[in-house]
């Protein structure tokens, strides 16, 4: 017999360019959600997708069965949730917290236990696919935290995503989005530092594109970014710099807490950290090609 699914009432925090379609997915599917951003724009997106605008997390976190955060960084997961006006103020004793963003493993594991100690449950369920997949609702979710607590949460995170994987203990979902990003940005700036050769080889940019999707070196880059964002300078993939240089920083820390010499991570790392300082804030990841432009006629930004 299929379980009927449970209609919740959800505190989403974060309603960014991944946030605000996964909670219109989650207001599509019949569940009521109260949203926080300390964008005043994003919540009133949210209250045009039917969702209740809230002034701050405790207020979304008023009466919610669960707390979902999908937030830049672990630290202001943490800050949302046991900060002044956090989500925990109000949430319900054994309520569960559910951060999908991409957080630092080692901040989810101490998050955990603060969380615990104060009776609460949490897991980290941080997802892969991008805008577009967060609109149609299959992103890939790599769960962490004690099963059953996956479980609770499993019809939720069905309507976000189209694979839920269960990833072991805590902060272990984190700890695998980290590494997958890493191994994307790699393929990035590989695909990307190909193109700048090749170009100048007198290789046609979209023709070298054409034969890497047919060939061994394609990737999510050379199949899903190189003609639609990086030749076309459109730069609009909404997955910005800074955050994919916070992903890779994750993976290099987390190596380097694990006492392991990685030296192909390390140097992503410095170089995705670089391009973030000298392209700002509001750079997409794919803008990463200008980085390397410049830096490939020796022009230090
Ligand atoms: P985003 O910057 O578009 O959204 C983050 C939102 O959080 C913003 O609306 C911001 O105003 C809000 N915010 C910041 N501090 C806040 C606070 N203290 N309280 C409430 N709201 C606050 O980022 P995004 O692209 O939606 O990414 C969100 C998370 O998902 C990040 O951890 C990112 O690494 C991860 N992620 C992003 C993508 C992508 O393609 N964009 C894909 C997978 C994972």
């Amino acid at each position: 017999m299929t379980q009927q699914p449970r209609v919740r009432t959800l505190a989403f925090i974060g309603l960014g360019q991944m946030g605000l379609p996964m909670a219109r997915r989650l207001l599509s599917a019949g569940h009521a959600v109260r949203g926080f951003d300390v964008s005043s724009e994003a919540r009133a997106t949210l209250a045009q997708a039917g969702g209740v605008p809230c002034a701050s997390a405790a207020e979304a976190a008023s009466g919610a069965d669960e707390v979902i955060t999908m937030l830049p960084s672990g630290a202001i997961v943490r800050a949302a949730l046991l900060g002044d006006n956090g989500a925990l103020l109000s949430l319900a004793q054994g309520g569960l917290v559910v951060d999908m963003s991409s957080s630092a493993p080692t901040d989810t594991v101490a998050l955990d236990k603060d969380l615990r100690s104060r009776g609460y449950r949490l897991i980290d369920a941080p997802v892969s696919g991008g805008v577009r997949r967060a609109i149609d609702g299959t992103l890939t979710i790599m769960a962490g935290g004690i099963s059953d607590d996956i479980e609770d949460a499993r019809q939720l995170l069905e309507v976000m995503g189209s694979k839920i994987f269960k990833t072991g203990g805590p902060g272990t979902g984190h700890a695998m989005k980290a590494l997958n990003n890493y191994v994307s940005a790699a393929g990035a700036v590989a695909a990307m530092e190909a193109v700048i050769v090749g170009s100048r080889f007198g290789l046609d940019a979209e023709t070298m594109v054409d034969i890497l999707n047919v060939s061994t070196g394609r990737n999510n880059t050379t199949e899903t970014k190189l003609k639609q964002f990086v030749l076309s300078e459109t730069w609009g993939s909404g997955f910005a710099l800074a955050l994919m240089a916070k992903d890779v920083g994750i993976a290099a820390g987390l190596s380097r807490a694990l006492d392991l010499e990685t030296p192909g991570l390390a140097s992503a790392a410095l170089l995705w950290g670089k391009a973030a300082q000298a392209l700002g804030q509001g750079a997409d990841h794919t803008e990463i090609m200008r980085f390397l432009q410049s830096q490939s006629r020796g022009v230090d930004d």
